[in-house]
């Protein structure tokens, strides 16, 4: 795991953020400042990639709302038997 990576896993756990399931793995995620962002995961070849429409998902660096959506899309797959 990178550093970036590290970061934004650990601020994500700091800050409390509500994720709305927006149906087809789009998740809607509000910040306590109210910034809401769109993050869409797929999974290829066993391997989930996640994208955030904030500044630094834009760059395609890892942001703390991709963490925060990702325990949400873990829980609605195992749910829907993937
Ligand atoms: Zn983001």
């Amino acid at each position: 795991m990178t550093q970036n990576l590290i970061n934004a896993i650990e601020k994500s756990k700091r800050i409390k953020m509500s994720v709305r399931y927006l149906g087809q793995r789009q998740y809607l995620v509000i910040t306590p400042a109210n910034h809401q962002y769109t993050v869409r995961f797929e999974t290829q070849e066993g391997l989930r990639y996640g994208r955030c429409t904030c500044k630094a998902g834009a760059k395609g660096l890892a942001c703390y709302h991709l963490p925060k959506a990702a325990l949400v899309d873990t829980a609605i797959q195992q749910m829907s038997g993937h």
